[in-house]
């Protein structure tokens, strides 16, 4: 499997883990965009949000149930933060292992492009 966050996720190759369960992995990007940076991740490999379905959706609910977690943990929660996922081509999507982006620890652009 040469996908990169599947091996990030087996501890193949190293990461900067902030928040670890048996289903999901926190990491910090390696290109940070903010302050706060973090790709939260399924550990198992899920291609995009258009590969969520009834039978894996599981482990989303548990990413959504951390975000304020990790918030905490990295005290952006009371001072905002954005949750993104890229998706294909136009959602400029660069790694294909579904991801979601905790950004913040500073204020974000109003625009969403
Ligand atoms: P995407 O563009 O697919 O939404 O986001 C992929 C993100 O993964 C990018 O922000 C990129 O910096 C990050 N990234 C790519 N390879 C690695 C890696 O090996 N380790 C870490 N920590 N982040 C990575
Ligand atoms: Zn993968």
């Amino acid at each position: 499997m040469s996908c990169i966050f599947c091996k990030i996720a087996n501890k193949e190759i190293p990461s900067d883990c902030v928040y670890e369960t048996e289903n999901i992995i926190a990491f910090r990007d390696l290109n940070p965009q903010a302050p706060v940076h973090i790709l939260i991740v399924p550990k198992i490999h899920i291609d995009s949000m258009n590969d969520i379905n009834s039978e894996n959706s599981a482990v989303i609910s548990e990413i959504f149930e951390t975000v304020n977690k990790i918030a905490e943990q990295e005290d952006i929660k009371d001072s905002g933060y954005r949750v993104i996922s890229n998706c294909g081509e136009d959602g400029c999507q660069s790694v294909q292992h579904l991801h979601f982006h905790l950004v913040g620890g500073r204020k974000l652009s109003e625009t969403l492009s």
